[in-house]
């Protein structure tokens, strides 16, 4: 079953990609750039793909410390959490679900 997080990221992938390849095709079809320099990625291309990539790797490895920490039962502040406390005696925030 998708979720309306998944759908909300799919429709996103989706336009994006549209949106990519409709320029691209727009582009191509008024000359101003070439089957071969559609297909080759430029400088500027090959370090946003980096940047992103950085990106991308950054967000999984903080996903993951969270996983971690919930499962640990520690808060964000890396206080420990018994199981009857609601709130952090540390930083104040209320313990997630
Ligand atoms: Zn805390």
């Amino acid at each position: 079953m998708i979720n309306h997080r998944k759908l909300t990221y799919i429709l996103f992938v989706a336009i994006l990609s549209l949106t990519i390849i409709g320029y691209n095709y727009w582009s191509y079809k008024c000359g101003y750039c070439t089957l071969a320099s559609l297909l080759s990625f430029s400088a500027p291309a090959i370090i946003l793909i980096g940047c992103n990539l950085l990106a991308a790797a950054v967000l999984v490895v903080v996903r993951l410390r969270k996983k971690r920490q919930d499962r640990l039962g520690q808060c964000d502040c890396g206080e420990n959490l018994r199981n009857i406390w609601l709130f952090c005696p540390t930083c104040g925030d209320a313990r997630k679900a």
